[in-house]
């Protein structure tokens, strides 16, 4: 008997709704083409790929838990363009041609991730909502208004300013000011329905994915590498790091990233009363304008989802910071006073995850060493489509093909790396503590 993994179904509510079982875990030695380490969203994407590419490549997935036990069954579901921060933080990293590129890349992605779901009815209660970014003080909304003329300005087409008379008629909150970014070519899903799915489409296919499987030791040689699991070794020609904010505990990209935690609430299903004092019949994903953002939407039955306002650093070096009461409490009361329809709703579920931050909090795809291994990380909390076209562009690194995927910027990048040891994780502390000063000094929600 394989260890079966308890804990996953604590770890959000979509991971907990419905009922599942884990696949087997690897017992015995394994020599495949292309493994791949983690079976979020990327991996998952990257052995679909692959396999369609090239039926008779032996492909394995080697997940230290269960589908989606990472970001991809924890996350807000917001299917989005956005990618790394915001456009104006990538032009002056970038530069402009850059910023533009990574619009269009992330653009690409959303439609990607909803013609999969749809040719491969993959049921994750995906709704095509739209995306409204919103100001809760008078200085994010002219920032918002700057970020929306650069985007203009930079040619994108698909983000619209609507005016604050109309966005109060989509979604009605009195802390909103000013007009809101609006942009048609975004949705919203079940991120763990997501994840499951891909399961069942790779099972179809013939690709095993090993649950319960926590790779321990990678050695990489010319060819051959060998990764180390409790109940066997994996032998493979390639390998695939799809381990997102758990990668610096592979030695190779120690200091390349690091986890950061973002925290989520949710409401009981909210009554039609409730409802009406909101308005939001569009049902679109909501962020703000906030250094350290909320995010918001409804689910399928109408619960309200809200995440963000802070994130956790944990201690620079375990993984186990999924929990911040203090966080949760803060956004219960930002919900209420976002809503004060809703000062009486009643909250049913709270959690968090990790997600993976590169040093200039831009994504970073790549090979680690040689041509033999290739890694993806750095999302941050805007991977849910990206990471389904990264899929693609992992796949061209591979089968070391080039193409219009592997000559975007982003791809074999020179990362800037944190400091090794617990330097890094004092200045992703100094960084993160700038953004809350700027937030209490700037926004009403402080
Ligand atoms: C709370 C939260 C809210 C978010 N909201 C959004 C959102 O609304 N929209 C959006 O676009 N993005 C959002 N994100 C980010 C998004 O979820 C991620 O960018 C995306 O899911 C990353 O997918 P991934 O496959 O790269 O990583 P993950 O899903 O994290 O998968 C990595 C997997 O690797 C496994 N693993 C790690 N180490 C090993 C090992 N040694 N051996 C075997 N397996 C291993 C892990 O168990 C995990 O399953 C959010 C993230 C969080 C945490």
């Amino acid at each position: 008997m394989h260890a079966v993994s308890t804990d996953f179904a604590t770890k959000s509510f979509w991971l907990g709704n419905d009922e599942y079982t884990a696949g087997p875990s690897l017992e015995g030695d394994l020599e495949v083409d292309v493994a791949i380490v983690g079976a979020g969203f990327t991996g998952l994407s990257t052995a679909f790929h692959l396999h369609k590419a090239d039926p008779s490549l032996r492909i394995a997935i080697l997940e230290s838990e269960v589908v989606g036990y990472g970001a991809s069954g924890r996350n807000a579901g917001f299917s989005m363009t956005k990618i790394g921060m915001m456009h104006s933080f990538t032009a002056t990293r970038f530069g402009k041609t850059k910023a533009r590129e990574a619009h269009l890349y992330a653009d690409r992605a959303v439609t990607l991730l909803k013609d999969l779901i749809e040719e491969l009815d993959l049921d994750c209660d995906y709704e095509h909502t739209g995306f409204l970014w919103v100001a809760t003080s008078e200085k994010y909304s002219k920032r918002l208004l700057k970020e929306i003329a650069l985007v203009h300005r930079l040619g994108l087409t698909g983000v619209n300013l609507i005016e604050h008379a109309d966005l109060i008629e989509r979604v009605n909150s009195p802390l909103y000011k000013g007009p809101a970014w609006w942009e048609p070519n975004t949705g919203i899903l079940n991120p763990a329905k997501l994840s499951r799915e891909w399961r069942r489409v790779l099972d179809g296919a013939g690709v095993p994915i090993y649950e319960n499987t926590p790779v321990l030791t990678m050695d990489m040689a010319a060819g051959r590498q060998r990764l180390r699991t409790p109940h066997g070794t994996v032998t493979a020609n390639k390998v695939v790091l799809a381990t997102n904010a758990w990668t610096h505990e592979f030695p190779q990209l120690a200091t390349k990233q690091v986890p950061v935690w973002t925290y989520i609430v949710l409401t009981e299903p909210l009554t039609d009363e409730q409802l009406d004092s909101i308005g939001w019949r569009g049902r679109e994903g909501v962020e703000d304008f906030r250094d350290l953002v909320h995010y918001y939407r409804l689910t399928a039955d109408n619960r309200l989802l809200m995440g963000g306002r802070d994130v956790g650093l944990g201690d620079g070096k375990g993984m186990g910071f999924d929990d911040s009461p203090q966080t949760w409490e803060r956004l219960r009361d930002d919900i209420r006073a976002i809503f004060p329809g809703l000062r009486d709703v009643r909250f049913s579920h709270a959690w968090g995850g990790p997600v993976s931050a590169t040093l200039d909090m831009f994504p970073a795809i790549g090979y680690a060493g040689s041509k033999d291994v290739v890694y993806s990380m750095g999302c941050v909390g805007h991977g849910v489509s990206t990471t389904h076209l990264n899929g693609q562009t992992i796949r061209d690194l591979v089968l070391e093909r080039d193409t219009d995927l592997t000559d975007v910027f982003f791809v074999n990048r020179k990362l800037i790396p944190f400091p090794p040891g617990g330097l890094g994780h004092a200045v992703a502390g100094q960084i993160a503590n700038f953004l809350r000063w700027e937030d209490r000094r700037l926004d009403v929600l402080g």
